[in-house]
């Protein structure tokens, strides 16, 4: 059918409103499929969104709706998540005369789920707003068209009939007025205003009807008028709201007090019986009503009224009161009808402008808490980037990049790409200041995507964080960094080197028998030593940030990959530190130390995996006679996990009585003496290990030096030897005399005086029998201590005997000082004592020496007999070699030499 007298413009008009007040694009199709509309809608965005889903997808509703008899309305998703398409139709008999083709951008949905996102839409709605906005449209039309529908018929009649003919033209008049009401809609003026004109509007259709909007107070006593129809029946021209609400009420003066402030200077009156009912109440005069109500009308001469009920959020807002004094009068059911429509309006126009309100005064409240909050708060449009909020506190702390423009890339850096919410690390390289950055999308007050940033400046506790890592990272006694540090600055070292492709150099140093300087002059000095060292290492230049202590008398240091081109210099450098004495309680002292060295990431990436193989390099500079430099290689590795081995059987071999721990004796021959030229023997011990086998000392003295076992296996040998030498003075030999080696580190026990005296006591030896060898070392240089220990010691009776002469540090220098009874030159001095003139006067110089001061002189070494025979113009007696017999078990040289 055809819609006749139906101005495509007035459907136009009607759909533009719908489209304002829904945020949906909208067009109109007639009866025959045809575009009967333009799109509404913000209009750029409008026509790019039709586009985008396409004239073809939403036809094809279209086509369903027209082929379904009973199906007047499809909402449908598409292939984005966040738009949806929807067609509602008017039908008369039966079939689509309009049908309206209708898209949003949702403003709320499921970002998780399968399907695309249509980016790029500022007009966004809800679900919700685009259904009701599609029930009204249809609503709205279908009433619109069932008067035209009436009109058309009501035309074909109006030959016959003249009541038909004004019947027709009110239904005319009712449809103008309803679609200028509905066109109100999209008004921005304020409610009072446009609720003003719909009134007005309502009042020319209804023509003789008073028309007031009264508003409620919050708590429903009082009623004011905030707007009423221009002409007040009687022709009395508008006189103020605060009248008439007095007016109706009857009674004002009484109910003042109560409600005299509710409505800002206007003065109220009680809530009338009128304006009781939750539901819209019509009263023609021929109504029967109550008795109250009859009296109220009476009272006010009301002839008949129409009371309606507008709600903000299900609650009752206000009163839409219409009345007519004009009796008898009967509401007829099209006025009753057109009311209800405009009170439904009336309703949608309240809350869309409280919704404004409320999103106004919450934008405000919130911009207040946000500027109050102890972080900083930076919103922008998710798509468009437009700053949409920056709190005081932001703008103060990123001044520059706020107005520069520049903050958004500050804060972008500060997460990885692609990654989403969460909180993240923000320093500000420029002010040194670091935050707490947690960043969300939310929903603006304005109901768009918006990327929200707070951050929360935690400077002070980065900066105490660091004070304490600090703290946590140094050495104490030496100011020098930690083993902690080095694990962690060595990790990152490496991983450059590895980046880079250069190269890195990692030095493990150990003191050589700093033990005998915090034994024997006690920890202070040690602190001072170890203090001294630290000093020097650090003004080394490649190497000052990387000197680690990692406990005790170990230091480790990094040669980075900048300065690894000097590395050679460095460890020259380092040597040189230890190649100088240091001065401690009034005397220069030695300290050397043995180094270690490996390279990454050539020996390895991981750090503890280069710790391992710096310290395993640096114990076999150790373990081949101190004072050395050792580079790592695969090889030492597996004499390290045999050191390993070795450490753990050594420590059972101790535990277990010793019976591994063999003690050999070798003679000492005198060879001025005839007959039996044996004096006694030197006691020398040997590991005979059930896992590794017989293990000579040089194999695991040093080992067991470093471990401190030295201590309780040199006291075994001691006694061993004083009790066989006990049995040789008892047995024919009461001359014999044994000799025992002492460690440096067994010196240096605070009870090696009494260590001795009791193994004296306990095997009852003869102490003028045994003989107690040391060597020259450093801690010979602590003098007055060495004296002391040596003196008591041969106060007990015992002798003492300076091994390995030649080769320490002191020399000659001493020995006039020091107690002592024989003086065993190194076996080096023999070696070549055939070829070597300087052997030869050394150790001339040294037997007239010793003939000088009354000590004995020992040759040890002698391996053939042109050595013997060069000896033999000196004054020496004491010599001791294979030349004359090895070393051999008690047994044996109880048989040879117990006769
Ligand atoms: P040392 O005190 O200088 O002992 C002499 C070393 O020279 C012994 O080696 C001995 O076997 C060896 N020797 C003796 N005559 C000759 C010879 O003609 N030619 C050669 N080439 N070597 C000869 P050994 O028994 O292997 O001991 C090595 C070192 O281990 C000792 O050197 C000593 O410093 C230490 N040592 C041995 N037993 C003990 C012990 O019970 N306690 C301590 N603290 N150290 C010990
Ligand atoms: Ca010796
Ligand atoms: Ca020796």
């Amino acid at each position: 059918m055809k819609l006749d007298g139906m101005e495509t413009q007035e459907i136009q008009l009607m759909q533009d409103g719908f489209s304002g007040l829904a945020h949906v694009s909208i067009y109109c199709v007639d009866g025959e499929g045809k575009e009967l509309t333009k799109v509404s809608g913000d209009s750029k965005e409008a026509e790019r969104l039709i586009e985008l889903v396409g004239k073809k997808q939403l036809y094809g509703l279209y086509e369903r709706i027209c082929a379904s008899a009973i199906e007047d309305q499809i909402i449908e998703d598409t292939e984005y998540k966040n738009i949806k398409i929807a067609a509602t139709a008017v039908r008369a008999e039966g079939k689509p005369i309009l049908c309206w083709l209708a898209c949003c951008v949702l403003e709320d949905f499921d970002t998780e789920g399968p399907g695309k996102t249509a980016s790029d839409f500022q007009v966004t709605t809800s679900e919700q707003a685009f259904c009701q906005a599609l029930d009204l449209i249809r609503m709205w039309m279908t009433e619109i068209v069932r008067a035209k529908t009436n009109e058309s018929n009501a035309l074909a009649q109006s030959r016959r009939s003249s009541f038909s003919e004004h019947e027709m033209s009110r239904s005319l008049k009712r449809t103008e007025a309803m679609t200028q009401i509905v066109q109100m809609l999209a008004g921005k003026d304020s409610f009072e205003q446009t609720a003003a004109r719909v009134l007005a509007i309502m009042q020319d259709y209804l023509q003789v009807m008073n028309l007031t909007l009264f508003q409620l107070s919050k708590d429903g006593t009082c009623i004011d008028a905030i707007a009423r129809s221009p002409q007040q029946e009687g022709g009395s021209q508008n006189d103020g709201s605060r009248e008439r609400g007095q007016q109706l009420t009857g009674n004002p003066q009484q109910n003042k007090a109560s409600c005299s402030t509710d409505f800002a200077g206007n003065r109220a009156s009680e809530r009338p019986v009128v304006m009781q009912n939750d539901k819209m109440v019509v009263v023609s005069s021929g109504t029967l009503v109550s008795s109250a109500l009859r009296s109220y009308m009476d009272e006010n001469g009301i002839a008949a009224f129409l009371s309606a009920p507008i709600r903000i959020r299900g609650e009752i807002a206000m009163y839409l009161f219409l009345y007519t004094k004009k009796e008898p009068y009967t509401w007829p059911l099209e006025e009753v009808k057109f009311t209800s429509d405009a009170v439904r309006i009336l309703q949608t126009m309240l809350e869309q402008r409280v919704a404004r309100n409320s999103m106004a005064s919450s934008y405000q409240s919130m911009t207040r808490m946000l500027n109050m909050v102890g972080s900083c708060v930076y919103v922008r449009d998710a798509r468009t980037k437009e700053v949409l909020f920056a709190n005081e506190l932001l703008q103060h702390h990123f001044e520059q990049e706020y107005k520069q423009g520049t903050l958004d890339k500050l804060l972008d850096e500060a997460r990885p790409i692609g990654v989403r919410e969460g909180f993240y690390e923000l320093h500000h390289a420029a002010r040194n200041r670091w935050y707490d950055m947690h960043f969300t999308y939310i929903n603006w007050v304005d109901g768009r995507k918006a990327a929200f940033y707070s951050l929360y400046d935690i400077t002070d506790k980065k900066l105490y964080q660091k004070k304490i890592e600090q703290q946590a990272y140094t050495d104490f006694l030496t100011g020098l960094y930690n083993r902690m540090c080095c694990e962690r600055d060595l990790s990152a070292i490496v991983k450059r080197t590895v980046q880079e492709g250069t190269k890195g150099g990692l030095l493990y140093l150990d003191l050589d028998d700093f033990k005998h300087i915090n034994d024997g002059l006690g920890h202070q000095y040690g602190d001072v030593l170890l203090q001294s060292i630290s000093n020097s290492l650090q003004r080394i230049n490649g190497i000052r940030n990387s000197c680690y202590r990692m406990g005790g008398d170990e230091f480790v240091i990094i040669v980075p990959p900048e300065s690894f081109s000097h590395f050679d210099e460095i460890t020259e450098e380092i040597k040189k530190i230890f190649s100088k004495p240091w001065f401690l309680k009034d005397a220069d002292y030695y300290c050397t130390m043995s180094m270690g060295i490996c390279y990454f990431p050539e020996n390895g990436e991981e750090v503890q995996d280069l710790i391992k193989k710096a310290d395993i390099a640096m114990y076999e500079a150790k373990k081949s006679g101190k004072n050395r430099v050792a580079c790592y290689s695969d090889k030492i590795s597996s004499s390290s996990s045999k050191r390993l081995d070795m450490e753990k059987n050594m420590r059972n071999a101790t535990t277990n009585g010793y019976k591994e721990f063999e003690v050999y004796y070798q003679p000492i021959i005198d060879i001025q003496k005839e007959g039996t030229p044996c004096t006694g023997a030197e006691a020398l011990v040997r590991w005979n290990s059930a896992a590794f086998g017989f293990i000579p000392p040089s194999d695991f003295i040093p080992l067991a030096e470093y471990l401190g076992l030295i201590n309780p296996i040199g006291n075994h040998v001691m006694k061993e030897a004083c009790k066989a030498c006990k049995y040789w003075n008892e047995n024919g030999h009461p001359e014999y005399k044994v000799n025992v080696n002492l460690s440096v580190v067994q010196l240096l026990q605070t009870d090696i005086v009494e260590i001795v005296q009791k193994t004296i006591e306990e095997t009852g030896i003869n102490p003028h029998n045994l003989t107690l060898e040391v060597t020259e070392s450093l801690a010979i240089n602590d003098m007055e201590r060495m004296k002391e220990i040596l003196g008591s010691i041969r106060s007990l009776g015992a002798r003492i005997a300076l091994d390995d002469f030649g080769t320490g540090y002191s020399s000659l220098n001493h020995i006039r000082e020091i107690p002592l009874d024989v003086i065993k030159v190194d076996q080096s001095f023999v070696a070549d004592l055939t070829e070597d003139s300087y052997s030869q006067s050394f150790i001339k110089m040294v037997a007239e020496l010793a003939g000088a001061i009354g000590v004995s002189i020992c040759i040890e070494g002698i391996e053939k007999k042109e050595q013997y025979k060069v000896l033999e113009g000196m004054q020496v007696r004491l010599v001791q070699g294979y030349y004359f017999d090895r070393p051999m078990p008690r047994r044996n040289f109880e048989e040879k030499y117990l006769k």
